[in-house]
């Protein structure tokens, strides 16, 4: 900013050096953990295809019975993983189910079972199924 004489103010100016400083400085770090955000990603995606590949839907024709059943491997294993859940259902915007991979059209009703700890969006059928699998679970709750 200049001042009365045309010169620049020396103070302004070294504050705005100061902030120029700070904002490249907030740039180089917002960098450097958007790259190791990636990495983590990366890792995660490896991690999880390598030890939970079956929680991911395979893409395969109808419900046939080893389809059945790995939903209700996959049910049984988020079961039992963090205790209590809670349901929600209401009419879907159009989803896709966790569970099978099916898609959920709207209008359609879908059920979102939450823990502490993860959400899960089930359509009809594999809703039947979760409480199923979570009657049988020692000491689950109803949800
Ligand atoms: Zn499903």
């Amino acid at each position: 900013m200049p001042t009365a004489n045309g010169n620049a103010n020396p103070e302004v100016v070294a504050t705005v050096a100061e902030q120029i400083e700070v904002a490249n400085q907030t740039f180089a770090t917002n960098r450097s953990v958007r790259a190791r955000a990636g990495a983590l990603r990366t890792e995660t995606s490896a991690l999880l295809l390598t030890y939970r590949a079956y929680r991911f839907a395979r893409i395969a024709g109808g419900s046939d019975v080893s389809d059945n059943d790995r939903v209700r491997r996959f049910l049984h294993d988020f079961c039992s993983g963090d205790g209590q859940s809670k349901s929600y259902a209401g009419y879907s915007r159009g989803s896709v189910c966790q569970a099978c991979g099916s898609a959920i059209r709207p209008g359609d009703l879908e059920y979102d079972v939450v823990t502490t700890t993860a959400e899960l969006r089930l359509d009809a059928l594999c809703y039947a199924v979760f409480m199923e699998v979570q009657r049988t679970m020692p000491g689950a709750a109803a949800p």
